[in-house]
């Protein structure tokens, strides 16, 4: 379907010979080392078609000639306005931008924990790095590879009928995009590896420690008016993860199809958390220096701003519905014997 740039085949090693790697039955610990870089690599290739996507789609935007704005021609030079004047264009652009900034943001940041991991000198701070990577792993790759599947898809539809032939190459970068959600492990595995192993495994415990990080900036910005927006729903969400991680751990405790059911949904929750608390920290520098430099501050800093009020106004309130259906338990959904699907 994609990465055609890639020589993709099954190989079947018929009376070949094999040589151990390493000590005995540790094979799977070798295998787990390399696949969670994987993982990471994975959610990073997902940054790249991000960003590829929505830089092709905002030159299309600012040049496609279609309709007029709502609000009276913008180009009135012209046989009509580009696109990018249309409200819903600007959410495609927006959606676009906001993830793939939140993603890059997060990305990094984890890999520089796999820094601190490897070469802090200080043995604590290495295993907290080593957590933090344990948990947010998984959603490095789920969470940035679906926002990347619906970014690419959305760059399409700014294209409208251009997106969908072949000539303006933007339908490869969809094509591309949904390989990210299968491999290294689909994105349902990924899901219950976050609630199943990294969450309710450990009772919670590199969770809470994540959401102490979190604590720890509400608390500092919590009397920062200009920084309710953006702090507001993160203690909020994160007060509603902590009930929500307890509510569905006591429910798999006495079914295992609860966690099963409602894993898919938590790793969105957790990825919005985790986008919440970058999105925050991205305004707080963004404010800052905007306050600094008034009208002479970076276009950068006014458009980080911009985008970190269009994420928590328009892609955060997601978490309301999933957390809905993440509460909604296993029961409709195995409910229906399997002949009568
Ligand atoms: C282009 C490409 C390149 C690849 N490259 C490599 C490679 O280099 N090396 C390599 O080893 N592999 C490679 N793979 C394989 C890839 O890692 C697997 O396809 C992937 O991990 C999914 O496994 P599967 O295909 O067996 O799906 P299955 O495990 O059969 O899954 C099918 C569906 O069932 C769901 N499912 C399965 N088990 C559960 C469960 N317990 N709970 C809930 N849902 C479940 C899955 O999420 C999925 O939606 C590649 C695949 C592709 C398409």
């Amino acid at each position: 379907m994609g990465i055609h740039g890639n020589a993709t085949c099954e190989m079947n090693l018929v009376g070949a010979s094999g040589w151990m790697v390493g000590e005995p039955n540790k094979g799977l610990n070798a295998m787990f080392i390399m696949m969670n870089a994987a993982r990471i690599g994975v959610g990073m290739q997902s940054v790249g078609l991000m960003d590829v996507a929505y830089q092709n789609s905002l030159a299309y935007a600012r040049d496609r000639l279609q309709s007029r704005a709502l609000t009276g021609a913008k180009a009135p030079d012209k046989a009509a306005d580009p696109i990018i004047v249309h409200p819903d264009v600007r959410r495609m652009l927006l959606t676009q931008k906001a993830w793939a900034e939140g993603s890059r943001c997060f990305a990094y940041w984890l890999a520089l924990q796999v820094d601190v991991a490897h070469s802090h000198p200080d043995e604590a701070q290495r295993k907290a790095a080593n957590d933090l990577l344990a948990l947010l792993t998984p959603v490095v790759k789920a969470f940035i590879t679906d926002n990347a599947f619906t970014t690419t898809n959305m760059a399409l539809q700014v294209y409208g009928g251009h997106g969908y032939i072949r000539e303006w190459g933007i339908e490869q970068h969809v094509r591309d995009a949904r390989i990210n959600m299968i491999y290294e492990g689909t994105n349902t595995i990924q899901s219950l590896d976050l609630l199943g192993r990294k969450v309710l495994g450990d009772s919670g415990a590199k969770l809470r420690a994540f959401g102490e990080m979190i604590k720890a900036f509400v608390e500092e910005e919590g009397t920062n008016d200009a920084m309710a927006d953006f702090v507001n729903p993160l203690a909020d969400l994160g007060e509603k993860v902590t009930k929500l991680s307890m509510e569905i751990g006591m429910k798999a405790f006495q079914n295992p199809d609860e966690a099963g059911a409602a894993a898919v949904d938590y790793l969105r929750i957790v990825g919005h958390l985790v986008y919440s608390y970058f999105w925050a920290r991205m305004a707080r520098v963004a404010l800052a220096r905007i306050e600094a430099d008034g009208d002479k501050v970076e276009p950068f800093y006014t458009a980080k701003l911009a985008t970190a009020r269009f994420y928590f106004a328009k892609l955060q309130p997601e978490t309301a519905s999933l957390i809905q259906s993440a509460r909604s338990g296993s029961g409709t959904l195995m409910a229906l014997p399997a002949e009568l699907f």
